[in-house]
């Protein structure tokens, strides 16, 4: 199974899932990881949902790696939670005497670093809009420790090509190879790619051939590697990062720019659908979708991100509305101040600003987003303790 970005149906995504493989084969490339990411992430379904279809369909139990690869991304959750908008600073103190830059290299952007791992995963995160696990765990301890570029930098720039691009997810991991959220830089060598890549992604005898001990040293020091071999451009197309979707996208899915046209629904509720909340219709009430363009503006994405979000939100919502909407949708309700708004909660900036500032005018009903997990009262620096906390809470059956 690879990752197949025309299937648009969740619950056959769920039933591909291959849990007998999964444990003993997820950290290969080709291994039987679900793919199921960026569905997760623009909220096709509640992660309880998702985790009880699996127990239904597949026997998943909270002792299998799954669950814990699950809990990462609840506990990445608990920690934006805590954390707010400050999940996207230095958690901890970066490497002493490291000098980061706030650039990417143009060569890395042309995937033409000459390392068989990096230009490969750059030529698919831009070719899928999703990469394996391990191939980002190598990108981001390249572009970090062997070219001193900010973690922060890098992040912002895969998140915009991801298909399941979550701030949580993604700029934690980021800072966990950095060391600004864990205790030691994450490092990789050539064997390390050898041992989990097919032979196209080897590196052997490159920059990246090197004892753990020596990357160590380069980590922490202010060496960096440009590319180490000259290779002709790719042809392929580099795609550009945008704060909004293009025209032809935004006519494709009848987006609209303002609420001038918009007959408002005859029932007096409404619900609102941003794009980490695309889950499918439960009943008939009318649905607004939202694209508020100073997230974007700070995030932007590819249009690829932006069909797939689109394409998703286009089926659920009888209109869409792209702006920015504290100008847009804040006096549009405040003169309706009788009508009834619901919508899914967001930790995502500035999306996080207009549901509150809704509450002011509307009665507006945030739900909470939910967990398959119960989250710690407490905060939890790291995820060892906060499985500790979880499995405990929900009694889990020692292995
Ligand atoms: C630098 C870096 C950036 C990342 N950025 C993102 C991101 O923007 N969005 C995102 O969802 N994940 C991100 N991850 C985590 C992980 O790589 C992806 O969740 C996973 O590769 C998605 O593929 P999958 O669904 O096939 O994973 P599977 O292995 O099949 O896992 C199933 C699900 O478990 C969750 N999961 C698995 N591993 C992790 C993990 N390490 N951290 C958090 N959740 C996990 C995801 O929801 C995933 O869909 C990032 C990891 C790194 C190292």
């Amino acid at each position: 199974m690879q990752f197949n970005p025309e299937i648009k149906n969740f619950g056959q995504m769920l039933d591909q899932v291959n849990i007998q493989t999964y444990e003993t084969s997820r950290n290969y490339l080709t291994g039987s990881v679900t793919y199921l990411s960026p569905y997760i992430s623009h909220g096709f379904e509640t992660m309880p949902n998702i985790v009880t279809q699996l127990k239904r369909k597949h026997g998943l139990t909270p002792q299998h790696k799954l669950y814990a690869e699950l809990g990462w991304r609840e506990y990445y959750y608990h920690v934006w939670g805590h954390l707010g908008d400050d999940i996207l600073q230095d958690i901890r103190p970066p490497l002493q005497d490291v000098n980061y830059q706030d650039t990417m290299p143009e060569d890395v952007l042309q995937m033409n670093t000459g390392l068989a791992p990096i230009d490969l995963a750059i030529s698919e995160l831009y070719e899928n809009g999703y990469l394996h696990n391990h191939a980002r765990m190598w990108l981001a301890s390249y572009l970090i420790h062997f070219r001193k570029i900010h973690w922060r930098t890098c992040a912002d720039w895969m998140y915009g090509y991801l298909l399941d691009g979550d701030l949580a997810s993604n700029h934690l991991s980021w800072q966990w190879v950095a060391s600004t959220f864990s205790n030691k830089p994450y490092l990789f060598n050539a064997e390390n790619v050898a041992k989990f890549a097919p032979p196209e992604w080897h590196c052997s005898g490159s920059l990246l051939d090197q004892s753990y001990d020596a990357l160590e040293v380069i980590a922490r020091s202010n060496q960096t590697f440009k590319k180490n071999s000259l290779k002709p451009l790719s042809k392929q197309e580099i795609p550009l990062l945008q704060s909004r979707p293009s025209d032809a996208l935004s006519k494709k899915y009848s987006v609209m720019t303002d609420l001038k046209q918009f007959e408002m629904t005859k029932s007096n509720q409404l619900r609102l659908i941003h794009p980490w909340h695309l889950k499918a219709k439960s009943d008939e009430k009318f649905q607004l979708g939202i694209i508020h363009l100073t997230f974007h503006e700070k995030f932007p994405w590819s249009e690829k991100r932006w069909d797939f979000v689109l394409n998703r939100m286009s089926q659920l919502c009888d209109v869409i509305v792209l702006g920015d909407l504290e100008e847009i949708l804040l006096p549009f309700f405040s003169k309706r101040s009788t009508m009834r708004i619901d919508v899914q909660n967001t930790f995502n900036p500035e999306y996080a600003i207009l549901l509150d500032e809704l509450t002011k005018t509307n009665d507006t009903v945030i739900h909470p987003i939910e967990r398959f997990l119960a989250d710690p009262e407490t905060f939890c620096p790291s995820f060892t303790k906060f499985w500790q906390i979880v499995t405990k809470k929900e009694k889990f059956p020692q292995p």
